[in-house]
């Protein structure tokens, strides 16, 4: 595999460069194509041509390389399989909405987690990303946003989605973001001091790793915390998420308010609706009826917390529907009815799979 430049420190680039008969001078100026997530050295339009043909022989510039980038309908959302140096592929999507440009990214190649109705797992877990693999990727969305254009202002982005760089980040992509609690901390350091991401503009979802939880606490940031909770009783939960058998959702809990509640901020919790097909082939309410309503509005009453409804995105290999429109609103009515926040979450991109819980492994599977 080739090295990559921008795994180099700044020395380790001088080095590189020089030893190919270059003036220092050069490096810095690769340097700044990098941070701006320059995909290959053609780009680099003030290195003269046989460099940059040199350059492209012996060298890449991310250590994630864009194999495939779809865009839905709405032109919103992009989403781009990237292959890593090992040859394994992880996806992240960009979201254009109405408070900003959104970037979804991935922490694992294929997840462990084992979810019943999740797309990331079928394959298992390969591996944890690293540092850069999972930062390069919020610079492939940046470089979609802007690419080259940046010769009237800093190279350096500064998160202001008015000016069209990335302004959010949610760690909400393939793998289970706090089974590599370590290079996720590392990755959302990084997004704020080189991008300059606010940490509140930053969500970490997980499916409830307890010590996970209490290494953010310990951490200290204000990022936003989401809990993929999806039922309110242990009984349904193990069902259908194999973790908690290992975390049982009252220590998820636990942990997760004194994460947000030391920060002052709302706990997300993430609530998928699930159906399963009954003997007529009607949808049959699994985790959603309105005992379930009652059951979680028990669980949350009186919390600091806004649960975002999910309806259930449909992956092939996976045994479940989406309930009716009808379903959906009556178990958000009772929640309402019971004081407790909720909405109902806008998806992005299903007709590309880069919806919740459709993003996989690689492109050989139908949804891609
Ligand atoms: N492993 C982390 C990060 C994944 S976030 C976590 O579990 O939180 C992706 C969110 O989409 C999670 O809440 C996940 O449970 C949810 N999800 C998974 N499959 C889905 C599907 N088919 N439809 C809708 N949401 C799904």
């Amino acid at each position: 595999m080739k090295p990559v430049l921008f795994d180099f420190t700044d020395s380790q680039l001088a080095d590189f460069i020089t030893s190919m008969g270059q003036p220092k001078f050069r490096a810095k100026q690769i340097r700044d194509w990098l941070n701006r997530g320059a995909p290959d050295f053609q780009v680099m339009k003030n290195l003269p041509a046989a460099l940059r043909d040199q350059l492209d022989g012996v060298a890449q510039t991310l250590p994630v390389r864009v194999v495939k980038k779809l865009q839905s309908g709405d032109n919103q959302t992009t989403k781009f399989l990237l292959e890593l140096g090992d040859a394994e592929q992880i996806e992240c999507v960009l979201m254009r909405t109405s408070y900003g440009n959104s970037v979804c990214v991935s922490s694992q190649a294929g997840c462990a987690m084992g979810c019943k109705f999740c797309a990331s797992t079928l394959l298992g877990l390969k591996r944890n990303l690293t540092v850069n693999e999972i930062y390069s990727q919020i610079l492939v969305a940046q470089w979609e946003l802007r690419g080259d254009r940046f010769s009237d202002r800093p190279i350096r982005p500064n998160g202001d989605a008015n000016n069209g760089d990335v302004s959010h980040i949610v760690v909400m992509g393939t793998g289970e973001p706090l089974q590599n609690t370590e290079n996720v901390i590392g990755f959302i350091e990084r997004a704020n001091s080189d991008m300059g991401i606010g940490w509140r503009k930053i969500t970490v979802s997980t499916c409830g790793i307890v010590p996970g939880i209490e290494k953010l606490t310990e951490w200290g940031r204000p990022i936003n915390l989401a809990i993929s909770l999806h039922a309110p009783t242990d009984e349904l939960r193990s069902r259908i998420m194999p973790i908690n058998n290992k975390y049982h959702l009252n220590n998820v809990l636990d942990a997760a308010f004194k994460f947000s509640d030391l920060h002052n901020r709302q706990l997300m919790i993430e609530y998928i609706l699930l159906a399963v097909r009954g003997e007529n082939g009607d949808a049959e309410l699994l985790n959603c009826t309105p005992e379930y309503a009652e059951k979680l509005s028990d669980l949350l009453r009186g919390k600091n917390c806004m649960v975002n409804l999910i309806p259930w995105n449909a992956v092939d290999e996976r045994d479940f529907m989406s309930p009716s429109g009808n379903a959906v609103h009556r178990f958000q009515d009772i929640l309402i009815k019971n004081g407790i926040h909720t909405r109902i979450r806008r998806e992005r991109g299903q007709d590309i799979g880069s919806a919740c819980g459709q993003l996989r492994l690689n492109n050989k599977g139908k949804v891609n």
